[in-house]
């Protein structure tokens, strides 16, 4: 009898750990169980709208979705619906899958003013993660200050400066365009605790600040060293260091930008570090602390300077939502290179925290399905797995989403999309389902290749 695996979160983490495991045992079956009725974690609620390219990766997730072998339970949460004991009752392995989506907090005087915003918060909110619909940011503003100088900073920084043109052929949520491209933002402000040598921005995301047709990206040029100084060369491998070369070459082009008759400036801020919200009940602005990086650290020089704004938004990493009956330290499950107990797994952000791109993800799934060979031998003891799930979700009432629904629900979103957007999403887990029920197709048979999965 074949392998029972059940796979917790459907992002490229979880995706990237089917494949491994199908690549392993020609006899096993694959549940991938999804709190959300669609897949794919941040790739649909992370990566940016305007970023419609790296989303297409969620093509080789869709064949390995509809591998026969593989079931889709979306509309499923862990530590809702089921718990991980049950699921571990009924499957050989459990892999956990699920990310990681609460936001780190600055942890600074001040931080819980209103005009305060989690990065993760407003990413899903533009993104159309139903949780984050009504969010409701006031960007009523003329300045707003990110704080972190990642991918995640540099994403948010450009949705909120971009053209509605320019934002056009994207996913934006309507309800965030309406926002965002009515908003008086003139400045927005990147900034960084370090410098420009150790920015965690990657080049391609960096040098598509400098071709924004309404906003000029600013930098002063005594923030940037002639060359990368030798005594920091020690720190990085040459492959960071031609990055951050690169990264430098970028910023120095910044330097010469004229920015025309655009109205808006991205403006990097490097060596500060936030110190205090400042304003009464709702922000005014922030206080940052010089600083100047010794050994790779920031270290605060006793100078200080205020940048006026009416947001903040920290972009500055973010947290595991901790699962019941999973052990929790730091914002991640407490594992050894992946493996929690035997029978008990993590991959992606949820083991290792929140860095690496879609592709860092892989290599976790090859460790667990290594570790799950190595922990049963790679034979089953004959769990009920996918019937026992199927008999506890019936009992509980819980209809799951098949790969078959959200197939349906893709479509819908993508008839009803106002050209040259791609698709419009629906912000609501309801109209989701409601979509579903209207479908063409619904309760009728789903296609072949996932017909197991109704
Ligand atoms: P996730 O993608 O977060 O997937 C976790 C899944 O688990 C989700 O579907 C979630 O709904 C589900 N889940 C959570 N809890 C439960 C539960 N209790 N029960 C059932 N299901 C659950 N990388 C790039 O290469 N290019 C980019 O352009 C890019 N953009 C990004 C933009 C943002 C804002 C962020 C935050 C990251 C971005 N990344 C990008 C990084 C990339 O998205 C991550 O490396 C990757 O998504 C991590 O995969 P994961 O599977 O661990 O987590
Ligand atoms: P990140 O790359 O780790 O950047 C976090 C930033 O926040 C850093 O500049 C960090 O500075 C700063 N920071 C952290 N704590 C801080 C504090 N207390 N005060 C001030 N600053 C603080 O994280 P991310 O931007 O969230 O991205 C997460 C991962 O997703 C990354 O691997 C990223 O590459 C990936 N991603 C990729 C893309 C893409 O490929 N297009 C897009 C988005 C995200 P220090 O460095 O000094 O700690």
């Amino acid at each position: 009898m074949g392998l029972s695996i059940a796979i917790v979160g459907s992002g490229p983490s979880g995706f990237y750990t089917a494949e491994s495991v199908l690549e392993k045992w020609a006899d096993c079956t694959v549940d991938v169980i999804e709190k959300l009725p669609t897949p794919y974690g941040l790739i649909r609620y992370g990566v940016a709208p305007d970023h419609w390219k790296t989303k297409a990766v969620a093509k080789s997730y869709e064949k390995l979705a509809l591998d026969p072998r593989v079931r889709f339970f979306g509309n499923v949460e862990v530590g809702r619906d089921v718990s991980v004991a049950e699921l571990r009752q009924r499957y050989d392995a459990v892999v956990l899958a699920t990310g990681c989506s609460t936001d780190k907090t600055l942890g600074i005087k001040g931080d819980g003013k209103k005009g305060v915003l989690g990065v993760a918060s407003f990413v899903n909110w533009y993104n159309g993660l139903p949780s984050a619909r009504d969010l409701d940011p006031d960007l009523d503003t003329e300045s707003v200050v990110v704080i972190g100088i990642g991918n995640v900073a540099v994403d948010v920084a450009r949705v909120l400066v971009k053209t509605p043109e320019e934002m056009a052929a994207t996913d934006l949520m309507e309800h965030a365009a309406r926002v965002i491209h009515r908003s008086p933002i003139k400045h927005v402000y990147m900034v960084g605790r370090r410098g420009p040598l150790h920015a965690q921005f990657t080049n391609v995301e960096l040098r598509e600040m400098g071709h924004l047709k309404d906003a000029a990206a600013i930098v002063d040029p005594a923030q940037l060293p002639a060359a990368i100084p030798e005594d920091a060369k020690a720190e990085f491998s040459d492959r960071q260091l031609r990055l951050i070369q690169r990264n430098i070459d970028t910023l120095k082009d910044f330097t010469k930008i004229e920015p025309g008759s655009r109205k808006k400036r991205v403006h990097f801020v490097f060596f500060s570090n936030p110190v205090e919200i400042l304003g009464g009940e709702c922000v005014s602005g922030v206080r940052f602390e010089k600083t100047r990086v010794e050994k790779g650290r920031a270290v605060g020089t006793g100078q200080f300077f205020d940048i006026a704004c009416g947001l903040v938004i920290p972009a500055i990493g973010y947290y595991s939502h901790p699962i019941p009956g999973v052990p929790f330290k730091d914002g991640k499950a407490i594992n050894s290179g992946g493996r929690i107990e035997p029978g008990l797994y993590a991959v992606g952000w949820i083991k290792r925290g929140p860095s690496g791109v879609i592709g860092t993800n892989k290599p976790d799934g090859d460790a667990a399905a290594g570790q799950v060979a190595a922990d049963t031998g790679g034979v089953s003891p004959g769990k009920s797995g996918r019937a026992g799930l199927e008999a506890l979700l019936a009992g509980r009432k819980v209809k799951a989403v098949s790969f078959a629904d959200w197939k349906r629900i893709e479509a819908a979103e993508t008839g009803r999309a106002v050209a040259p957007a791609p698709r419009r999403k629906f912000a609501t887990v309801a109209e989701m389902l409601a979509a579903l029920d209207a479908a063409p197709g619904a309760g009728a048979a789903p296609p072949k290749a996932v017909a197991q999965a109704d």
